[in-house]
C-alpha cells in the first residue's frame, strides 16, 4: 500500500480504479501562410464560437451547481472580450506573422504568467482561467473537440490540472473523484467540486505507475491510499457506506423547509471552524451559516494572518454558499484557544481574562485587518459579523465604530463591498441582562450556550471532574435563553442559538416555544434537527 498526501477539497470518501488523464498537447503552427487580417477573422470567428460553447457550459452549471457558482462560465465569455486580451493577439498576428493557433495559445500564457505573478491571491488563481479560454479557441481552430476524459467504468480521475470547463463538463456518473498535482482549493475548480460534492484532492505528487490501481480518496484525512491494505479498505468502505445512509436520508429532507406542522419556519444553520467545511454544510444542505469560528483560521497560522489571506478563505467561504448568509465571528482567542505569537500573558482565570471582543478593541489593528477582509467578502455574497464575549453597550458601539473605520478605509482605496448584517454573541450573563439595550444596537443575536452556561453556572466548561455539575437544562440558563429571545425581539432583532445546545434535540420543541428564529448546529446535527423541527405541532399543548 502506498500514501500520498494532498490538500482536501470535500470531505468524503471515494473509491475506485485511478484513471491517469494526459491532456493531448494542441499542435499549434507558427507561421502563417495568410494575411494577418485573415488570420484575425480566423481567431475572431473561433472566439465567437468558444463564447457558444461557454454559454452551453454555464446553462448545465446553472442547473448542477447554481447561479453564483456557474457565474466563472460568464466571466470566462467576458475575458474573450477583453481588449487587452484582443490588442495581444492582434500584436502576435502582426508583427510575427504568425497563425491564429499560435497567437491565442501565446497570448494564454503570457497572460497566465503575468497573472501568476501577481502579489493578489485571486488575481494568480485567474491564470488557470485566462490558459482555459485561450486553449478553448484553440481547440476550435483546430476542430479539436473537448476531450473525452472519462473511461467507460468509474473511477478516480487523475490529471495535472483541471480547469474549471473541465470540471463542469465531466460525467458525474463516471466520476468517483478526482485528484490534482496542481490547483489551489481556493481555484474555481475547487469551489465546483465542493459545490458537487465530489470528494478530491489537490497537490498531490501522483506516479504514472498508478494509472488502473485500486484507490482510496480519504477527504476527511487529506490522503490517498494506493492499492490498500484490506482491513483499511474494508474501514474505509464502512465510512463511505455511512456517508451514504447520510446523503440518502438527505435526499428526502432536502429542499424541504424546516417548518413545524403548525406553520412555524425555523432556519437551520451550520457551525463550521474552518473553510474546508463547507462541502459538508452544503452536503447537509443548511441554509447558511451561522457560527464561522474565525480563530481557527489564526490557530492554523505561524503568524498573523494577512488581510488578503483571511479575505481569500471568507470569499471562498462566501462565494461557496452562493449568496446564502455567513455569519463570521470575530477573532475569539484567548482562554482555551492560545497561539504563540499573540505573546498573552498567562492568567490565572484564562476564560475569565484578556480575550475575544477584549483583545480586538486594544490590539486595534488585527480587529481592522479581519474587519477590511470581512467587509471585503462580502461583495461576494451575504456576509454577517458578529462580536463574541460582549458585555456592555459601549463595547459594541467601538466595535461598531471601528467597523466603520475599516469600511471608510477600503471605499477610499475604491473597493466593493456589500451590506453587512451586524450582531453579537449573547453568551455572558451580563448580555442577556442587557439584552434590551443591546438589542437597540445591532440586527441578531445568537445564543453562544456553552459559554453562558459556564458563566452562568460558574463552572469552567474545560474542567472534565465538572461534568457532573455543568448541567445546560439548569433553569437558570433556560430563563437567560428565553430573556434574550423575548427582550430580541422587543427591539427587532433575531435571535438564533449557536451553542452546542442548540443541536439538543430534547429542547428544540422548548427553543421553538420561545420564539428562536434560527438554530446552528454542527452540519451533521443538521438533518437529524431538521427530521425533529417537521414533526413538532406548537398548537398543542407541551408535555412538559
Ligand atoms: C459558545 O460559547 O456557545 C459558542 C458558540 O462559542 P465557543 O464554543 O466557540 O466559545
Ligand atoms: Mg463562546
Amino acid at each position: 500500500m502506498q500514501v500520498a498526501t494532498g490538500k482536501s477539497i470535500l470531505n468524503g470518501i471515494a473509491i475506485g480504479p485511478l484513471r491517469i488523464y494526459k491532456k493531448a498537447e494542441a499542435q499549434t503552427t507558427v507561421s502563417s501562410t495568410l494575411t494577418p487580417e485573415e488570420e484575425y477573422a480566423r481567431f475572431d470567428a473561433a472566439r465567437v464560437k468558444a463564447q457558444e460553447q461557454l454559454g452551453v457550459l454555464y446553462d448545465k452549471a446553472l442547473d448542477e451547481v447554481g447561479e453564483d457558482n456557474a457565474a466563472i462560465f460568464e466571466i470566462h465569455q467576458m475575458m474573450l472580450d477583453d481588449d487587452d486580451y484582443l490588442d495581444a493577439v492582434r500584436g502576435i498576428l502582426e508583427t510575427q506573422g504568425a497563425t491564429a493557433e499560435y497567437a491565442a495559445s501565446a497570448t494564454g500564457e503570457n497572460f497566465a504568467a503575468a497573472f501568476a505573478a501577481m502579489e493578489d491571491e485571486y488575481m494568480r488563481a485567474r491564470a488557470a482561467d485566462v490558459k482555459d479560454i485561450s486553449r478553448r479557441v484553440v481547440n476550435v481552430l483546430l476542430g479539436v473537440g473537448d476531450a473525452d476524459m472519462m473511461a467507460d467504468q468509474p473511477a478516480i480521475l487523475v490529471a495535472d490540472d483541471l480547469t474549471p470547463s473541465e470540471t463542469v463538463q465531466l460525467d458525474k456518473t463516471k466520476l468517483l473523484g478526482f485528484i490534482t498535482r496542481h490547483g489551489s482549493s481556493n481555484s474555481h475548480t475547487a469551489i465546483l467540486a465542493r459545490t458537487m460534492n465530489i470528494p478530491a484532492l489537490v497537490g498531490v505528487d501522483f506516479q504514472d505507475e498508478w494509472d488502473g490501481k485500486l484507490a482510496v480518496i480519504d477527504g476527511y484525512n487529506h490522503c490517498v491510499y494506493i492499492e490498500p491494505a484490506p482491513e483499511l479498505l474494508s474501514a474505509m468502505e464502512e465510512k463511505r457506506s455511512n456517508d451514504l445512509k447520510q446523503e440518502a436520508l438527505l435526499q428526502s429532507l432536502k429542499k424541504k423547509p424546516n417548518i413545524t406542522l403548525d406553520g412555524k419556519e425555523i432556519k437551520v444553520y451550520a457551525n463550521i471552524g474552518n473553510a474546508g467545511d463547507v462541502g459538508l454544510v452544503l452536503q447537509n444542505d443548511a441554509q447558511g451559516i451561522g457560527l464561522f469560528r474565525s480563530e481557527f483560521l489564526y490557530l492554523d497560522s505561524q503568524d498573523y494572518p494577512s488581510e488578503d489571506q483571511q479575505f481569500m478563505l471568507y470569499k471562498r467561504v462566501v462565494e461557496t454558499m452562493a449568496g446564502k448568509k455567513v455569519i463570521i465571528r470575530t477573532l475569539d482567542i484567548g482562554a482555551d484557544k492560545q497561539a504563540d505569537y499573540f505573546g498573552l500573558d498567562k492568567e490565572e482565570n484564562p476564560a475569565l481574562g484578556y480575550r475575544a471582543i477584549r483583545i480586538c478593541l486594544t490590539r486595534k489593528e488585527i480587529f481592522k485587518t479581519q474587519l477590511r477582509a470581512i467587509l471585503r467578502a462580502s461583495a461576494f455574497g451575504t456576509v454577517s459579523v458578529m462580536f463574541p464575549m460582549i458585555i456592555s453597550v459601549r463595547e459594541v458601539r467601538d466595535a461598531k465604530e471601528i467597523l466603520e473605520e475599516c469600511r471608510a478605509e477600503l471605499e477610499e482605496r475604491g473597493v466593493a463591498m456589500g451590506n453587512v448584517e451586524i450582531g453579537i454573541m449573547v453568551e455572558t450573563p451580563a448580555a442577556v441582562l442587557l439584552a434590551d439595550e443591546l438589542a437597540e444596537e445591532v440586527e441578531f443575536f445568537s445564543l453562544g450556550t456553552n459559554d453562558l452556561t459556564q458563566y452562568t453556572l460558574a463552572i469552567d466548561r474545560q474542567n472534565p471532574k465538572l461534568d457532573n455539575f455543568y448541567d445546560s437544562h439548569h433553569p437558570a440558563v433556560l430563563r437567560m435563553i428565553r430573556h434574550t429571545i423575548e427582550a430580541g425581539h422587543r427591539h427587532g432583532c433575531w435571535v438564533g442559538i449557536c451553542g452546542e445546545l442548540g443541536a439538543d434535540q430534547t429542547l428544540t420543541e422548548t427553543f421553538l416555544r420561545y420564539g428562536v428564529d434560527e438554530l446552528s448546529v454542527s452540519p451533521s446535527s443538521i438533518l437529524p434537527l431538521r427530521k425533529i423541527i417537521r414533526s413538532l405541532d406548537l398548537s398543542k399543548e407541551s408535555q412538559d
